[in-house]
């Protein structure tokens, strides 16, 4: 549990027995995870342990075709996903039928359309990270449309969100691409239920069982859905031009009734149940074990995510969070999440590679440990626009404070201290939003095996930073969700006995941090609104 007092949020525990669901074999069976992301797509299988007995990695390419665009050919992610779901079990020596299911987790957001008779996608997919839609968003904040779309989907109006991405593929995508002898009108063939949309989860599913089903984490980050009435938004429908019949089903992400079976005859030779999916950072809350209203953690990867569970409460964040659907099991009602979206973290740490001030990632925490401050130095890595609880497109980085005896070692220390204050800046608005103070925190992602940052985290935001043994949380979260609609776990505390403690960081009351925290909120400052009009 990550706060201290209890009261504010409605703590209602699941029942551990609504679970039970059968008995089975165990020993030799296990649960497979596609984890689709934004730079590969892995799948892992894990035991009843949750322990990952084999796993395989692929990475697909990423295209830009313009400044700011980035696209996913979905195609390739198909393929990948069937390769690396064959590596991983030919080396592990485990055949597709001691899969007792699979689940899904996927990068959130990315946007692509299809052609529901012969699955062809009619243009790239549209990634998270694209910005190409920043000028329509600006059209609803100047249409005054802002605070109804934040009242329904709990999401901040952005270009991040699935929906101006939809309606820019219905817009642009060119109809030859669909190949079909009909060239009509994209929205008039979704209208008429030809296309399909979907994010990536619904694209894995939709190859794997042949069936157009998302889950409800997945729908409550396209913009378009109501986390309240928990249904596909009619007015949002509309202000967007995206016909319902092309959205798919919307399912629980533990779905007892299967989301599908995979096809015998098809690359896996077995009918395995798709039965689980969450998008990637929901899996992460899943995969740490974060069941209970105030449960928390942070991902830290190329951006972070910071997520807490609020149980059946949709918290309305007045600081800048968003409120977004936790995960909801068959039968059950959803339980929600208050998410701070950070987009530059471990990315800042890839801007020093590719400046050449450092050779690798793991280079960072000797050299930040090679000095005893940043000597006054701060980096805002704002190089696309800021996220919570910011919410600042026009933003750009900054580094401020540099004097003639700044060396390369303080802006490696600056850049990692930046993920550092940023999940400051997330925590205080939780804080603010919940009325309860943060004691410890979980945390994951490719840059907390920096034992210097996990530190630095702990000391900046004045709590425990709990670090688990297994870092692959997100692929287990989705692993787990799947498990439990097939009876592979009965209930949430098995799960709960197979999460394992790496290390804990106490923070250092005696470090200077607040000082610190001050200057950084003026570095913050600066980087602000910079961006004009046209750039
Ligand atoms: P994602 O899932 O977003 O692709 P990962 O969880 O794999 O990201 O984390 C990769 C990120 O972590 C990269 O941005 C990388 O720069 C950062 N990273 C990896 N190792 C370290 C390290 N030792 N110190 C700081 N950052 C690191």
């Amino acid at each position: 549990m990550m706060f201290t007092e209890e009261g504010v949020l409605p703590v209602k525990k699941l029942e551990p027995s609504i679970r039970q669901v059968a008995t089975h074999m165990t020993s030799d069976t296990y649960v497979g995870a596609i984890d689709q992301g934004t730079t590969g797509t892995r799948f892992m299988v894990f035991d009843h342990d949750g322990r990952v007995v084999t796993s395989a990695y692929e990475q697909h390419e990423q295209i830009y075709p313009e400044p700011g665009w980035v696209e996913h050919d979905a195609m390739e992610i198909w393929e990948r996903t069937q390769q690396v779901v064959r590596d991983a079990l030919a080396n592990g020596g485990i055949d597709a039928e001691q899969l007792e299911a699979i689940g899904i987790t996927n990068q959130r957001e990315t946007t692509l359309i299809w052609d529901r008779e012969s699955g062809t996608p009619v243009h790239n997919a549209i990634v998270w990270q694209d910005r190409r839609t920043t000028d329509r968003v600006e059209e609803l904040e100047a249409e005054g449309k802002v605070e109804d779309l934040r009242r329904k989907t709990g999401l901040e109006a952005d270009a991040y969100f699935s929906a101006t991405k939809a309606e820019w593929l219905l817009d642009n995508a060119d109809p030859i691409k669909t190949q079909r002898a009909r060239p009509a009108d994209l929205r008039e063939r979704a209208a008429d239920g030809e296309l399909c949309f979907g994010t990536i989860d619904t694209w894995l599913i939709y190859n794997l069982t042949g069936n157009h089903i998302t889950d409800v984490t997945n729908a409550s980050r396209t913009m378009l859905y109501d986390i309240h009435d928990l249904e596909w938004d009619e007015d949002l429908l509309e202000e967007f031009s995206v016909p319902e019949a092309m959205l798919p089903e919307v399912r629980p992400s533990s779905d007892e009734e299967f989301y599908g079976h995979t096809d015998p005859t098809d690359f896996l030779g077995a009918a395995v149940p798709v039965a689980g999916a969450l998008g990637d950072q929901q899996a992460a809350l899943f995969g740490q074990t974060c069941f209970d209203p105030g449960d928390a953690k942070n991902t830290y990867g190329t951006g972070s995510f910071f997520l807490t569970n609020t149980g059946e409460d949709a918290v309305e964040s007045d600081n800048g969070l968003l409120t977004t659907i936790g995960f909801q099991y068959s039968g059950e009602p959803v339980q929600y999440a208050l998410e701070g979206a950070i987009f530059v973290t471990g990315s800042a740490i890839e801007w020093l590679e590719d400046v050449g001030m450092i050779d690798d990632a793991a280079e960072t925490e000797d050299l930040a440990r090679s000095v005893d401050s940043t000597d006054g130095v701060y980096l805002v890595p704002a190089f696309t626009g800021m996220g919570a609880p910011h919410w600042d497109g026009r933003a750009r980085g900054a580094i401020v404070g540099m004097t003639r005896g700044t060396r390369r070692e303080h802006i490696v220390r600056a850049t990692l201290e930046s993920i550092a204050y940023q999940t400051r800046d997330v925590a205080e608005a939780m804080e603010a939003d919940t009325g309860l103070e943060i004691t410890s925190l979980e945390v994951d992602g490719g840059a907390v095996k920096n034992n210097f940052l996990c530190q630095q985290q702990a000391d900046i935001i004045g709590a425990q930073i709990v670090r688990p043994d297994v870092d692959e949380t997100t692929a287990l979260g989705s692993a787990y969700a799947a498990g439990l609609a097939v009876g592979y776990w009965s209930d949430l505390e098995e799960l709960r006995e197979n999460w394992q403690v790496d290390r804990t960081f106490e923070p250092d009351e005696a470090s200077d941090t607040e000082d610190n925290y001050e200057q950084w909120l003026r570095a913050v400052e600066r980087s602000l609104s910079w961006a004009q009009e046209d750039s």
